[in-house]
């Protein structure tokens, strides 16, 4: 059995082409941004089988066309590794292309997982351990070691970063990100997704303090002279 929190069917942001996308439940992190505080649970009301998860995606296979599939998202979808591997499984004698977005945050079955998965969206929190320990409240380590083991077993890779003002939305971030990228191989997009504060008034459903309180929305002109700094290839 899986914990699910929530499925988008028809999702267009979260991988390449049309993607179903599965938010799981459970993560260890606590990222001082995060908008989705109800997935940090390790169980939630959705459970379902792997079977029962594919039969459903498997109906969306006409929309996949040649880019499109499933993206495990969360949460930390590798908390779930027996369920997101027999999942995986199944998915992949179907066809289906499989995408993981991760914070790299896992476990010991991560290896496993990375067997059956097609691209990873890896989001980077921060290139340094005292800025990741503040945004997440956790070491960097885990996902340096988890990098370590996309490039050993040769994985394609997407990388995102979250700009939040005040934070990380100046060049010398940028830049140190350039260095950090350095050590992933097969990277083959990049982006800076601005800060939003959609998530704040969850927290209060949930009786959670939001640590950003206040803070505004990262300005998207920012974004794109930031972006500017980038080293793509
Ligand atoms: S890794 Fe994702 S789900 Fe977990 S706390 Fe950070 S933003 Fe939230």
């Amino acid at each position: 059995m899986g914990y699910i929190n929530s499925i988008e069917t028809m999702g267009l942001v979260d991988g390449p082409g049309i993607r179903f996308v599965v938010f799981m439940q459970g993560c260890h992190l606590r990222c001082l941004y995060c908008h989705n505080p109800e997935t940090w649970t390790l169980k939630g009301n959705l459970q379902m089988t792997p079977k029962e998860l594919v039969d459903k995606i498997k109906r969306y296979k006409p929309y996949f066309e040649d880019n499109g599939g499933v993206t495990f998202s969360g949460g930390e979808p590798l908390l779930q590794p027996d369920f997101l591997i027999e999942t995986m499984k199944l998915c992949r004698e179907e066809g289906i292309n499989i995408c993981l977005d991760t914070a790299g945050y896992g476990t010991d079955k991560d290896e496993e997982v990375l067997k059956y998965t097609d691209l990873v969206l890896l989001d980077v929190k921060a290139t340094n351990n005292v800025l990741y320990q503040k945004i997440t409240g956790k070491d960097i380590n885990v996902v340096n070691k988890f990098i370590d083991l996309c490039n050993k077993m040769n994985k394609k890779m997407w990388i995102r970063m979250v700009i939040v003002p005040g934070i990380n939305d100046n060049k010398e971030s940028i830049l140190e990100l350039n260095e950090y990228l350095k050590k992933i191989n097969n990277v083959e997009k990049i982006e800076l997704i601005p800060y939003h504060t959609f998530g704040e008034e969850k927290y209060k459903k949930l009786g959670l303090k939001y640590r950003l309180e206040g803070l505004k929305a990262m300005d998207l002109n920012k974004i794109e002279e930031l972006s500017k700094y980038l080293i793509k290839e």
